[in-house]
């Protein structure tokens, strides 16, 4: 029998400095059959950054041009930058059984939503307390102090949309929660709805 099950999105979302980019790379380390969605971003890039690998790095001119011939499946302004997810890469690995992860902000969240919802999966991180989001904002140190202090005053708002999410980790430990998301993800694909062409093995095993 085929496994012709479509891939799903796994979105992840955050409070930034909660651990969530950090848990996308584990994730993609540990688990096959799942690929990081690129986004393109007008925002400078951080010294520890590689374009075409943590976003395409891109000048607001080329952003409005790929906005305007609809390349974007979603785009947001989050913290006066923006952010672009291209589609065809969603549309061509979602086909061919491959799931795709997100690390996109709640508005993205919303919009993918939007597109197609019953191929989505959200996940929301959490920091276990304010001291530790704090922390990790500094700790990236690659952000300016006026930068760091806006995502924090940020982050309550931020926070509020956790009840828009079907599920939540508290990330006390990296790899813990990296297998929590693990977890979710394989369960996701397990899902009866998902899985269409049991619908063959079942006529078979039923006739
Ligand atoms: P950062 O600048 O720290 O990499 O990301 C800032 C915020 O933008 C994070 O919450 C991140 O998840 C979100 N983000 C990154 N790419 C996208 C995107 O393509 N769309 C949306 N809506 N948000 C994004």
């Amino acid at each position: 029998m085929q496994n012709k099950r479509k891939g799903l999105m796994l979105v992840l979302s955050s409070p930034s400095g909660a651990g969530k980019t950090s848990i996308c790379k584990r994730v993609l380390d540990k688990e096959k059959k799942i690929v990081m969605s690129i986004s393109y971003t007008t925002r400078p890039k951080r010294k520890s950054e590689k374009n075409g690998f943590d976003y395409f790095f891109i000048n607001k001119k080329k952003f409005d041009e790929l906005k305007s011939n609809d390349y974007f499946v979603e785009y947001a302004n989050v913290f006066d930058h923006y952010y672009g997810t291209p589609k065809d890469f969603i549309d061509k690995n979602l086909q061919n059984g491959i799931d795709v992860l997100f690390d996109i902000d709640w508005q993205g969240a919303q919009k993918l939503s939007n597109y197609s919802k019953d191929d989505m999966v959200s996940v929301f991180i959490l920091p276990p307390n304010n001291k530790s989001l704090l922390e990790r904002l500094k700790k990236r140190n690659e952000d300016s102090i006026k930068t760091v202090k806006k995502r924090m005053g940020k982050a309550k708002s931020e926070i509020s949309h956790w009840i828009e999410y079907d599920y939540i980790v508290i990330n006390k430990d990296l790899e813990q929660s990296a297998n929590e998301v693990i977890t979710i993800l394989r369960a996701e694909r397990k899902k009866r709805s998902r899985q269409k062409f049991v619908f063959d093995l079942i006529e078979d095993l039923t006739k």
